[in-house]
């Protein structure tokens, strides 16, 4: 492709981030790219053994790891259509919400939270492309804290306890963050030779920097791994970027996947499960406005996310029946669908400083494109994230109930539109704006990792195409609002450390009317409530335990899964996307067994069956071997003694042999 300008040209997100826009979109659009998978051309009414719902962050990665099985047949059906480069380029991570890439969700106005933000709701950002929200997300790798799969599986079984799911994390990640991989300690925990790329580096941001100083001086412990389980601190994120370069499950996953078994429908808007006699049998969908139907012979699965995966169950007739009933729809299962909506929630704390405590010699630095575009270095190739982690209380110092996520925002920065983006109202955003134009402004996103509250998603009208209703149900319970004055005062002390004090930091409460004239612990509870938006990892709405079992299946009928966000029966204390991709891999591995194919990277030659080891076994390094043959033709088996390792080794199939796997061996 020759590039040049009429060549090149972009069609984005974020045209017009720097002067030089047309020209640096034209060069990154030769030189940043990617090629995406593209659309199969299908026969309506065909027919394949798995039909899977949204290629998010679950259903790229599911939809990799089952077409790794060469006779099975999958078609992955996403709304969307292929990601900008503005999901490739770190940097734009901004650019992505609110645009056409984004579903544009918001929730349902209440009359009491979130009162100063705009139209009084929050904000909920979720991609609609390939990729789903992996695609638009800031890409921080976290996995939450052992405490959380403690929790899962004693709601739904060992496979969701901490050493499975870790086996799991590990299988993903190929970890090569300079601050991690030097260090055996930490390594314990992470994976090499994983499909997603995880970095990170110690050359941090001046104010990163700064802010991990202000933190020490709080008594924070400065942490060289944010997912490390035995300590919390105040550290770095490592993310999921590749060589400057977005990494995800699209990316890493579905970009390399078997396209002879995988079929893909881009722009493909499911608007119904068909569900006939208790069992899932297909799906319908309308792409380019004509309706098309596809049937599945083994499973439907949904990986449509936390809010549409619960509108396409309830829309099928799967959900509370009295909600279903008020609309007119026919109930196949009456399931809590929906219920059970939680969400990290998040308040904002201002300082203002000096000119000169941020230090940003980067962002506006015209060199940054070329930099970008020589090596992928640079502020363009970075996602520079940190967070303190805080305990609910000495007792428990390993596991964070809090967080605080600091930014610091030059004089003079394009401040505004992220803060409307954000979803505060115009005059929080031109107080903060005008503020800005005089001074440096930090922000510190307090977030409750573990909230008590609850909301539910609804159906708006039986209209596939009308948005679901959120009811966020933040602050539900008082209890989690009770935290915010002890969190929004520690965010506030950061003006009291040297750097911050040397820079005259000092403590901007922004007007909320409703809390005029409140003592400063009440004002401080006033302005939470009024001011509190989405953290943007909500989870729950199809949750394991009450809408889905422990394999994943929704109840009372037969063939229908959900693999995304939405089985989280409780949010973890960290960020959602590893969780999801993890979530996915055991899904994978968990529809494999039920249809007798042994387990991605089964290493046949570190098993041992009975007294007998790999080597000793007359066929075992033989090619074409699989775990249900080895088993089969072996009398010793003791399903205790079954060791798996995992590497890259090709998969055999067989099918309709479940019970001879099922009932004899316990993969571990
Ligand atoms: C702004 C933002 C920043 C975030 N930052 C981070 C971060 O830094 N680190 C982190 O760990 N987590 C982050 N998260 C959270 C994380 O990205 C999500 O938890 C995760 O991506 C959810 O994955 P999912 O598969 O459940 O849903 P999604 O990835 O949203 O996938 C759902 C897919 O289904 C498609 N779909 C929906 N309905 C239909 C339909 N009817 N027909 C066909 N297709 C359909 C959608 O278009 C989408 O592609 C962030 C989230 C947001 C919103």
């Amino acid at each position: 492709m020759v590039c040049g300008l009429t060549s090149c040209l972009g069609s984005g997100a974020a045209g017009g981030l720097f002067s030089s826009a047309v020209q640096f979109f034209a060069a990154t659009q030769c030189l940043v790219g990617e090629t995406w998978p593209k659309d199969s051309v299908l026969q309506n009414g065909s027919r394949y053994d798995f039909i899977i719902v949204g290629a998010g962050t679950a259903g790229s990665a599911l939809a990799a790891r089952l077409s790794e099985v060469a006779n099975f047949s999958v078609l992955l059906l996403e709304a969307g259509g292929d990601p900008p480069i503005e999901a490739i380029i770190p940097a734009f991570r901004e650019t992505l919400k609110a645009s056409s890439v984004d579903w544009n969700f918001t929730s349902v106005e209440n009359n009491i939270t979130s009162q100063a933000l705009k139209r009084g709701i929050e904000q909920q950002p979720r991609g609609k492309m390939l990729g789903g929200t992996g695609s638009l997300n800031h890409m921080v790798y976290a996995r939450g804290f052992p405490s959380d799969y403690h929790e899962w599986a004693s709601i739904a079984g060992e496979t969701w306890n901490w050493t499975n799911v870790l086996k799991y994390f590990m299988k993903t990640e190929h970890m090569t963050d300079t601050n991690i991989v030097n260090n055996p300690e930490l390594m314990v925990y992470h994976g090499r030779g994983g499909a997603i790329e995880v970095s990170g580096t110690n050359e941090v941001m001046f104010s990163i920097k700064k802010f991990l100083q202000a933190f020490e001086e709080l008594g924070f412990k400065t942490v060289p791994d944010m997912t490390y389980p035995n300590s919390i601190g105040a550290g770095c994120f490592s993310h999921t970027i590749r060589n400057g370069e977005r990494d995800s499950s699209l990316r890493a996953l579905l970009n390399n996947a078997n396209s002879t078994s995988l079929h893909i429908l881009k722009d493909a808007f499911v608007t119904k499960i068909i569900i006939e006699n208790g069992t899932a049998i297909g799906i319908e969908a309308v792409k380019d406005d004509k309706k098309f139907l596809f049937y599945a012979d083994r499973e439907v699965i949904l990986s449509a996310g936390t809010f549409n995966t619960p509108k396409l169950l309830m829309l099928s007739g799967v959900g509370p029946s009295e909600h279903l009933r008020s609309l007119g729809i026919d109930v196949v299962a009456d399931l809590p669908v929906g219920s059970n909506l939680h969400d990290h929630v998040m308040v904002l704390a201002f300082l203002v400083a000096d000119n000169g405590t941020c230090v940003s010699d980067e962002a506006e630095n015209s060199m940054e494109a070329i930099k970008y575009l020589y090596d992928r270095t640079g502020f363009l190739a970075k996602a520079d994230n940190m967070a303190a982690y805080l305990p609910l209380s000495s007792s428990e110092p390993t596991v964070p109930e809090f967080a605080l996520y600091p930014t610091c925002i030059p004089q003079f920065s394009p401040f505004r539109s992220g803060c409307l983006t954000l979803g505060l109202n115009e005059d929080l955003c031109t107080e903060l704006h005008n503020l800005n134009q005089e001074y440096e402004l930090v922000t510190i996103a307090a977030v409750l990792l573990k909230p008590k509250s609850r909301g539910k998603v609804e159906l708006n009208s039986i209209n596939p195409f009308d948005d679901p209703l959120i009811y966020a149900g933040t602050f539900s319970e008082e209890q989690d609002l009770d935290h915010f004055p002890r969190l929004i005062k520690m965010a506030w002390s950061i003006a009291d450390t040297n750097y911050f004090r040397s820079k005259n930091a000092r403590v901007i409460k922004p007007w909320v009317e409703a809390c005029s004239n409140l003592t400063e612990s009440a004002w401080i509870k006033c302005m939470s409530r009024a001011m509190v938006t989405s953290a943007w990892h909500s989870v729950g709405t199809a949750a394991m335990g009450t809408v889905v079992d422990g394999d994943l299946k929704v109840l009372g009928i037969n063939g229908l899964r959900v693999v995304d966000a939405s089985v989280m029966p409780k949010i973890i204390r960290g960020n959602t996307n590893a969780p999801v991709v993890m979530i996915a891999e055991i899904a994978a591995d968990l529809i494999k067994e039920h249809y007798s194919v042994s387990r991605t990277g089964t290493n046949l030659n570190n098993m041992t069956i009975g007294n007998l080891t790999a080597s000793s076994m007359p066929n075992i390094s033989q090619p074409n071997i699989n775990l249900a043959d080895v088993i089969e033709n072996n009398d010793m088996i003791n399903s205790s003694l079954i060791e798996v390792e995992i590497t890259n080794v090709e998969i055999i199939t067989t099918t309709d042999r479940q019970s001879d796997i099922d009932d004899t061996v316990n993969v571990a």
